[in-house]
């Protein structure tokens, strides 16, 4: 029986995440599940999964969550705050945790996970796109297993030989292709990307995410962010990491060999599987997804990502080369900048024009620990509010 912490239990991911484990009562037992201010909902997340433990994200949402559990006669212990997400992540009663809290709201208890040696199932990209070396040095050091939960970092898993060791040329790796969608805006005419709506910006083809991730599919900074957890998980220079549009989201990303083979990895667009795969690896668990209907779907199509209408795309690449401090001071650029574009505050293209912006502003230096990435956390967000109506 493995006991599960669930961090950001009552987001997309966490729920899809809870799904998978109702099915597998027998293999699966949930220790922690935490939420920032969604009350309700983990007051009955936890009358029926019963957590020992239950974290939120003040002492008014906690009081609350108490009150209600109380009514339930759930006898789950509350918490609140970053330290409880610590402890609940590094707890003796918790052998793996799903770290899907977004944004970098994460970093601090996954890197406790990753420090304590946990299993991770890493869906919080933004943590290691901050912490980059320092957070593979500390899964490297507490022997913490890293499992990716992203699709397409799942799949690319699923593609590489068991024994990978992050050297691509070890395995004759030549180039790992991450898929992208495209997003809503794929065919739009650009002059006109200005215009849209926080709800269109929201609308994603395929998959049904989070507000901030669907942002950033639509810009495809989502990519961009990918291609750098890609860099960090798999060892792989930007150089050998292609980003391929494929408008289906059918294929989830392959692997490309020196002896000219490309393996993909093939699904419905819905995280269980990737989230059951993890949980379940090296078995094969039943996720709820059901196998896709190639006849159906008739074709599959591919092309180059365009980076004038990307632009975020590119700046993450930009980051990416820079390394250091340079890929947390763009996580925290767009976070601010992707949360003023669904308060209203600015238009959509705003957005990378933002980021790069406060790229410039910043000197990108070497992070030698978490203590300096939170700090070029800090300024990053504190340049990027005084850009932002100028
Ligand atoms: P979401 O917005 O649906 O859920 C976020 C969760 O984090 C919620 O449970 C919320 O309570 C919690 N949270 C938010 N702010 C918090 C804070 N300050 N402190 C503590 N908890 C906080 O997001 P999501 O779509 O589930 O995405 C979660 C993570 O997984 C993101 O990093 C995202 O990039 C990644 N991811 C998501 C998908 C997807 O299909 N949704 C796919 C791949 C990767
Ligand atoms: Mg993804």
């Amino acid at each position: 029986m493995q006991n599960i912490t669930i961090l950001g239990s009552t987001g997309s991911i966490g729920v899809s995440t809870l799904d998978v484990i109702a099915r597998h009562h027998d293999r699966y037992c949930v220790y922690a599940l935490t939420a920032n201010t969604k009350v309700e909902e983990l007051a009955l997340q936890c009358a029926k999964f019963r957590p020992q433990v239950a974290v939120v994200g003040s002492a008014q949402a906690a009081q609350q969550l108490q009150r209600l559990l109380a009514e339930e006669g759930v006898s789950t212990e509350v918490a609140y705050g970053v330290e409880a997400l610590c402890a609940v992540a590094c707890a003796a009663g918790c052998d793996a945790v799903m770290a899907a809290i977004v944004g970098a709201a994460g970093l601090a208890p996954t890197l406790a996970a990753a420090r304590a040696g946990k299993k991770i199932l890493l869906a919080n990209k933004e943590a290691l796109v901050m912490s980059g070396q320092l957070f593979m040095d500390a899964v490297a050091a507490s022997g913490a297993v890293l499992m990716p939960i992203d699709s397409e970092h799942n799949a690319i898993f699923q593609c590489l030989p068991l024994n990978y060791q992050r050297v691509p040329a070890q395995c004759g790796v030549a180039k790992i292709l991450l898929t992208a969608s495209g997003g809503p805006f794929l065919k739009r005419a650009v002059e006109t990307l200005d215009a849209v709506t926080p709800a269109e910006a929201v609308a994603h083809p395929n998959w049904v995410m989070g507000r901030k991730i669907s942002v950033d599919s639509a810009t495809m900074m989502n990519k961009g962010l990918e291609v750098i957890e890609a860099h960090w998980l798999f060892g792989a220079p930007a150089a050998q990491i292609d980003v391929v549009i494929h408008p289906q989201s059918v294929i989830h990303s392959m692997v490309s060999y020196v002896d000219g083979s490309v393996l993909a990895q093939m699904g419905n667009p819905d995280m269980r599987t990737p989230i059951a795969h993890a949980l379940a690896f090296p078995d094969r668990i039943l996720s709820g997804v059901p196998p896709i209907d190639l006849a159906k779907i008739g074709q599959l199509q591919f092309e180059r990502p365009d980076f004038d209408r990307f632009p975020c795309l590119k700046l993450a690449y930009d980051a990416l080369r820079a390394g250091g401090s340079a890929p947390a001071i763009l996580n925290a650029a767009n976070e601010v900048a992707v949360q003023a574009f669904l308060d209203g505050q600015i238009g959509f293209r705003m957005i990378d024009r933002l980021i790069a912006r406060v790229m410039d502003k910043l000197p990108h230096d070497t992070v030698h620990d978490i203590d300096a990435v939170l700090e070029h956390d800090r300024s990053a967000r504190a340049v990027a509010h005084s850009l932002m109506h100028t």
